[in-house]
């Protein structure tokens, strides 16, 4: 069976969810490799050891991540030869190394693919997630970028063989170093990307002060807050929580949009959500096109009396 190489997200000690999403995947398509390139993966390893790879290539040298995503590429580079396909994470990041990786190996890259067949025909949302196309890489190696969220999670606990990987970087590799790191505060809510449900905010909750209770009703379900381009525009919301074609893509399971007319640049970022409620005073708001429940009403009366019901419940 082929090896199927995970690169391992982690962040201040912390792995990624999407990871152990794309170790699921990996199973499906062969032998699962997780690729962890830095230091900390002891603390990590019984973690990734439940998401069963057969094997884990810890590429540990802190200079790996001292610079940019080319060394990165590198160790990917250099693991790939003879494998079936490199599975990344579709974030901001992991899309950079696919392409960069694709043309190192003379291979093909897929982007924000949400599923993959075990013939490695790729399921991906393109065209600002309008149109859902099938596609093969046909040479080489394929390098997958594989949305967060797209993959439901599966344990198959084992015990994976460790191999240690050193890789000398070229000069290239080191031109962009990294100077500073700084770590952003992190509330209590889940990060938007990964969360399993997201409750987002338009124009329609009317201001700043509002948002407490588009974020009540997040945080009685554990959910992430996210925003419209129209609310982050106007300063009610930061722009890090917008939801769209040129914000955030999410897919969770369950995406509540409150006040939120349903342009094509924000269901570009949510409309493969698993499962879509809208509330909206107007019933022709085009997010009603899209959705599998549907409240016709102002959200001011809805969303308190929803976050109230819910609390009642728990
Ligand atoms: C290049 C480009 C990129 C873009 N990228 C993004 C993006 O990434 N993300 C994004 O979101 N947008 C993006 N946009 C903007 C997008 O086109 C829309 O303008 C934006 O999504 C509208 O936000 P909205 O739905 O909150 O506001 P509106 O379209 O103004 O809708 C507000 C909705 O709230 C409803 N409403 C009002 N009051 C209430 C109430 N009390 N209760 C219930 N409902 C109420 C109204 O009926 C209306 O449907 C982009 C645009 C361009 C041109």
């Amino acid at each position: 069976m082929a090896e199927i190489l995970v690169l391992i997200d982690h962040a201040e000690g912390e792995v990624k969810k999407v990871s152990f999403e794309l170790l699921t995947l990996a199973r499906s398509l062969g032998e699962a490799a997780a690729v962890w390139i830095g230091p900390g993966y002891e603390a990590a390893a019984d973690k990734i050891a439940e998401y069963g790879p057969a094997k884990v290539y810890v590429a540990a040298d802190s200079e790996l991540t001292d610079y940019v995503v080319a060394p990165k590429v590198e160790v990917l580079q250099q693991l790939a030869a003879g494998a079936g396909a490199v599975l990344v994470a579709a974030t901001g990041e992991g899309k950079e190394i696919a392409g960069r990786l694709a043309v190192r190996l003379d291979s093909g890259v897929l982007t924000d693919v949400v599923g993959v067949t075990p013939e490695l025909v790729a399921k991906h949302s393109v065209f600002g997630g309008s149109v859902i196309a099938h596609a093969k890489v046909v040479k080489g190696t394929p390098v997958i970028a594989v949305r967060p969220n797209a993959i439901a999670l599966e344990a198959a606990p084992g015990s994976p063989a460790v191999e240690q990987v050193s890789v000398a970087l070229s000069d290239a590799a080191k031109a962009a170093k990294i100077t500073d790191r700084v770590v952003q505060e992190k509330g209590e809510r889940p990060d938007l990307t990964e969360a399993s449900i997201v409750v987002s905010g338009g124009r329609g909750v009317g201001g700043a002060e509002n948002f407490k209770v588009i974020e009540g009703l997040a945080d009685t379900l554990g959910a992430a807050v996210g925003a419209s381009r129209a609310a982050t525009d106007a300063g009610w919301y930061p722009h890090q929580f917008q939801v769209g074609q040129t914000g955030k893509t999410v897919s969770p399971q369950l995406y509540v949009a409150a006040g939120i007319s349903g342009a094509i640049q924000h269901r570009a970022g949510m409309q493969t959500s698993k499962t879509i409620v809208a509330i909206n005073k107007d019933p022709e708001a085009p997010i009603f096109e899209l959705v599998d429940f549907g409240v016709v009403g102002d959200l001011f009366q809805v969303v308190p009396q929803l976050t109230e019901e819910i609390t009642k419940r728990k």
